[in-house]
């Protein structure tokens, strides 16, 4: 049937379709302003459904809406999950010999297609416009619109030949999407891609059901294998670090201790990169240990932690890796561990980048962003969402600040003898050196140079080497002293430590929790992650009753349907879908309909075998 003909209201398309029952914020409003013919600017966070937004109306208008994105190795299963679901869509990148490409297009000129996936540097050459020319469009879709920030790490330099298709194609609403702009990025995007007159969609960047801890890194390895056992296992998650060797060793790290994890990372080969991306996405409890080069774009929509074995650069990259967790909406951790060492890596790896001083003096900036949210002894979700502009009245109560794990006490004392430690000694030696003199320690290298004699030798004795390494970290994320890389990583004073060292400024000191006191307790949230459904998270509890057994059944059907087409488990139905049966005992076609995220390609493929699946349990347990 085609949907252009009958004239399917939006509301029509969610149900039949998509198998929703209720739109989310902004997007019947931005479904309706396209269908009207107008541009749209969408700012809104990972997962909130900004793809539904040109989906929708791409069924209802005439045409082809071309979707334009740099995911080119997820276009197969973005197209895959939306056959799956009965919308007629394709793909035309470089993965595509020519002859599978023409056949594409013709289908597209015929009005054989509804969406069409198209890589930016396909799209912007002569023979491509020329074919748009002559097919009908419904609109344009630009996805990963930060891709035209020249700033940011993204950077796709055929995003800024995007601007034409507003003159060439003046009829046709354009419409951008991301998930991550600044205030700087926006007004790129708007700039660029000439969408002046565009409406505007921003909705809160907040992503109430992830949970921010960051942690010191003291055993990363053990205190990482901790976090996955005694939290999150069996599930999947991702794994950050910041270099390709690291993201083997900690991925065969892993491995040896039993667990399903799998490196990513730009250098290995393209064969074993998608196999890799494959497991993890149709899997559900593998584990990538990856570098940035993995994740964009990646909607899996059940991973359950994100973990960060190192500092990230800036906060919007930080922001954007951690939003890949809990896409679901349900419980998800962004976990964090790192040390005074990653603040040294990265500004070698700054200062020894390419690029001239603005440029990096921004880069320095977001890193001291970067930094002060590590550090903070605020609530982080407060901190992350200034950063973004956005201001949250009340403390957010699920991050570890906000948990109580993090004691703030007036560290001035401390802070002063730490600065002058530094001082003393010649503003040249790193922080294990200075920690050696302030407890005193009687090393080869503190008689050396004498420094057993200097007025701070010793004067440290109230805290333990590894607090006096806390203490220096927070003083050079506060921008109180400076990371030398001429002197190989030593400290100096900067301008800003004289308030404090004379007294008339409080320097407040975030304690370290101390190892044993780390895990951060029970969950106060909305339960537990995939491995026990949590019902109330639902507000079904009343009146249902929630079979583990069948939830497990109901899982493993749904894994076996997914292998045997090689789709991942999540494009059968959703672990909230698999949740609502269990809860709601759906015994008719009609029931199943009802369910959220049954739509009625669905139903026609699965609807028969999940009542079927429901029904054995049922007899079998009654
Ligand atoms: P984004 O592109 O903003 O990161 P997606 O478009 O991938 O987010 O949507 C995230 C998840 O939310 C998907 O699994 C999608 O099916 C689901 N979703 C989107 N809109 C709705 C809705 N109105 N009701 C229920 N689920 C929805
Ligand atoms: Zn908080």
């Amino acid at each position: 049937m085609e949907a252009a003909d009958t004239r399917m209201s939006p509301r029509e398309v969610l149900k039949r379709y998509f198998g929703y029952t209720s739109f989310r914020t902004h997007q019947e409003e931005i479904v309706e302003h396209l269908m009207a013919g107008g541009d749209a600017f969408v700012l809104m966070p990972t997962g909130s459904g900004k793809s539904l937004c040109y989906q929708v109306p791409a069924l209802i208008r005439r045409g082809v809406c071309v979707v334009v994105s740099p995911l080119i190795a997820l276009m197969q299963d973005q197209v895959d999950a939306m056959r799956e679901l009965g919308i007629k869509a394709g793909f035309l990148n470089s993965t595509l010999d020519s002859r599978e490409a023409r056949a594409i297009e013709r289908r597209a000129m015929e009005g054989g297609i509804d969406l069409l996936y198209v890589a930016p540097e396909r799209l912007v050459t002569d023979g491509f416009m020329a074919l748009l020319s002559r097919m009908e469009i419904a609109l344009f879709a630009i996805d990963e619109a930060h891709c035209v920030s020249q700033w940011g790490h993204d950077f796709r330099p055929e995003y800024l030949e995007l601007g034409v298709l507003a003159g060439k194609f003046p009829g046709v609403p354009r419409v951008t999407l991301t998930a991550t702009a600044d205030e700087t990025t926006r007004r790129e995007i708007i700039d660029k891609l000439r969408l002046a007159g565009a409406r505007r969609f921003i909705t809160s960047f907040d992503r109430p059901n992830i949970r921010y801890r960051v942690e010191i890194k003291e055993k990363e390895k053990d205190q990482l294998l901790d976090f996955i056992r005694s939290e999150h296992p069996g599930q999947p998650g991702i794994v950050y670090c910041m270099t390709r060797k690291k993201t083997e060793e900690i991925a065969r790290f892993l491995r040896e201790k039993g667990l399903p994890a799998l490196p990513y990372h730009a250098g290995l080969d393209r064969d074993v990169r998608l196999r890799h991306q494959r497991e993890f996405l149709e899997g559900d409890s593998t584990i990538m240990v990856a570098t940035i080069a993995f994740g964009m774009g990646i909607n899996k929509p059940d991973i359950r932690y994100v973990a960060h074995l190192n500092l990230p650069r800036t906060l919007e990259g930080y922001y954007q890796e951690t939003g890949r967790a809990g896409r679901d909406g349900e419980p998800a951790d962004a976990w964090m561990v790192y040390s005074l060492a990653d603040i040294v890596m990265l500004r070698q790896m700054l200062d020894a980048s390419p690029g001239d001083e603005d440029f990096k003096a921004i880069q320095y900036r977001k890193m001291a962003a970067m930094l002060g949210y590590s550090e903070t002894a605020r609530c982080r979700r407060q901190v992350l969402l200034g950063y973004f502009g956005e201001t949250l009245a009340e403390t957010c109560g699920n991050c570890d600040t906000c948990l109580g794990n993090v004691e703030v006490v007036d560290g001035t004392l401390l802070a002063q003898k730490a600065l002058s430690c530094a001082y003393r000694t010649g503003q040249m030696f790193g922080v294990n050196h200075l920690v050696d003199v302030l407890v005193g320690k009687d090393t080869a290298r503190i008689r050396a140079f004498g420094h057993n004699s200097v007025s701070t030798f010793g004067i440290g004795g109230e805290l333990s080497a590894r607090e006096w390494r806390s203490v220096y970290r927070q003083l050079v994320a506060a921008g109180l002293m400076k990371v030398d890389m001429e002197k190989k990583g030593g400290l100096r004073l900067s301008g800003k430590c004289h308030p404090v060292l004379r007294g008339e400024e409080v320097f407040e000191l975030r304690k370290d929790p101390s190892p044993s006191a780390r895990t951060t307790g029970k969950r106060t949230l909305k339960g537990a992650g995939a491995e026990t459904p949590n019902v109330e998270a639902d507000g079904l509890a009343e009146g249902f009753a929630f079979d583990p057994d069948l939830w497990e059944r109901l899982r493993s059907l749904r894994g076996e349907l997914a292998r045997s087409s090689s789709l991942p488990a999540y494009t059968v139905f959703h672990n909230n879908t698999l949740r609502e049966m269990v809860t709601r005992l759906p015994q008719t076609l009609e029931e199943m309909l009802a369910i959220s995220g049954v739509g009625q390609a669905k139903l026609e493929k699965y609807g028969e075998i999940f009542l079927e699946a429901i029904k054995k349990h049922k007899e079998e347990t009654a």
